[in-house]
């Protein structure tokens, strides 16, 4: 059976290696502990369960949803913009729903590339960016995030010939995996270098619920004239502990949209109604429930960030997402430090290399364990003399 040159091209699966070594360790009844799932721990909030008791129950959700996601929700969504931007995105043509935004994130290259074409990613970043560039017949250029410059990429180093052929930048911020936050200064300049080179710009906003030390994340629409060139993914699955539910939405530039929303229409039939209705009540949940679960998020890092301290690490500043960006122990590839801590400590920490070339010598956490189990981890590495240096 020969599979396509597409599925060939996209870049083999790293871990897979380290993955048997964590089947083998839990088929020995070890008590392995995972830190590398980006998938939240906790319930989806209670209002949007509730709503879904309610919503399933109706016939009238139970027909094809509209491609475009049903006008409640969109109006829902819009407004939801309003109150925690201040942006104002027309309801009729300027936005989709998704089913979550990886669906969204994937299938919008194949509405922008063509073979030939270029798309600057971030690295180290999501790998859908890469590959659903690679799935368009497109080439992955990447833009290196690195620590010195606050994990930004730096526009000015990306070559002349490359921004021309590009038809698409993602950005990501808060950024997974770094942990880093942009201000509206960045998402301004990276507008103005979009729009001179006329490049769609793609913010995945999929943390911007989730930060620490009073940042509050800024939408690329806060920029003034960012909708002629930009779009935002917007997904449930962080800020409400939603991710099975599959939903989100799109918005921004019109033509865009409608690009993004002819391929959609192509390939799927949209989200479930019932999905969207219940989706909607994640809106109106009490602010408190978002707050307590970035506060649970922060008790998480200050126990990990604290315990890696007195282990000689120097934490790198991390404002927001699920995840701690870590250096490895001077000398070490990221593949054998997640090694070590498989085979010393029992414990999973993807190597850097996972997320891109420019992650080696890193690693991620996800914060997606109870404290106990992250004050073990670190007594585990204390017991295995694991130490920065
Ligand atoms: C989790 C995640 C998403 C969204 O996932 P969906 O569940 O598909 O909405 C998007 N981008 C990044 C960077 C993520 O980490």
């Amino acid at each position: 059976m020969q599979k396509s040159e597409r599925l060939n091209k996209i870049p083999p699966y790293l871990f897979a290696e380290i993955d048997k070594k964590i089947a083998a360790a839990k088929a020995k009844g070890i008590d392995v502990i995972s830190l590398g799932i980006g998938d939240p721990d906790k319930p989806t909030i209670p209002a949007v369960v509730k709503e879904m008791h309610n919503a399933i129950d109706n016939p009238k959700n139970h027909d094809y949803p509209p491609y475009e996601g049903t006008m409640d929700f969109r109006q829902a969504s819009v407004d939801w913009l309003k109150r925690r931007f201040n942006i104002d995105i027309d309801p009729k043509n300027e936005i989709i729903s998704n089913i979550g935004s990886k669906e969204a994130i994937a299938h919008v290259f194949l509405a922008f590339v063509d073979p030939g074409d270029y798309t600057l990613v971030p690295d180290p970043g999501y790998p859908v960016y890469k590959n659903g560039t690679i799935f368009a017949g497109g080439t992955p250029y990447s833009m290196p995030l690195l620590e010195e410059n606050g994990f930004l990429p730096d526009f000015d180093k990306i070559p002349e010939d490359i921004a021309k052929k590009s038809k698409i930048m993602f950005l990501n911020y808060p950024n997974n995996p770094t942990g880093a936050v942009c201000d509206l200064e960045f998402f301004k300049k990276a507008v103005d270098f979009c729009k001179k080179y006329d490049i769609l710009l793609c913010h995945d906003a999929a943390y911007c619920e989730i930060t620490f030390e009073g940042h509050v994340a800024p939408s690329v629409f806060q920029v003034e004239g960012a909708k002629d060139v930009a779009i935002e993914f917007y997904s449930h699955s962080k800020s409400y502990n939603m991710t099975g539910w599959r939903v989100g939405f799109v918005c921004g530039n019109k033509d865009a949209i409608q690009a993004l929303g002819t391929i959609k229409n192509n390939l799927d039939s949209g989200t479930f109604k019932a999905i969207q209705q219940a989706a909607i009540q994640a809106y109106t949940a009490p602010e408190e429930e978002t707050k307590t679960l970035v506060e649970m998020y922060k008790e998480r890092k200050d126990v990990l960030e604290n315990g890696l301290k007195e282990l000689g690490w120097e934490i790198i500043p991390n404002k927001g997402t699920i995840f701690l960006w870590e250096k490895c122990p001077k000398g070490m590839t990221s593949e054998e430090f997640a090694t070590l801590m498989l085979e010393k400590a029992a414990v999973v920490v993807p190597a850097g290399i996972g997320y891109g070339k420019y992650g080696e010598g890193y690693f991620r956490i996800a914060l997606t364990q109870e404290v106990d189990r992250l004050k073990e981890v670190i007594q585990r590495m204390k017991d295995a003399g694991i130490r920065y240096q």
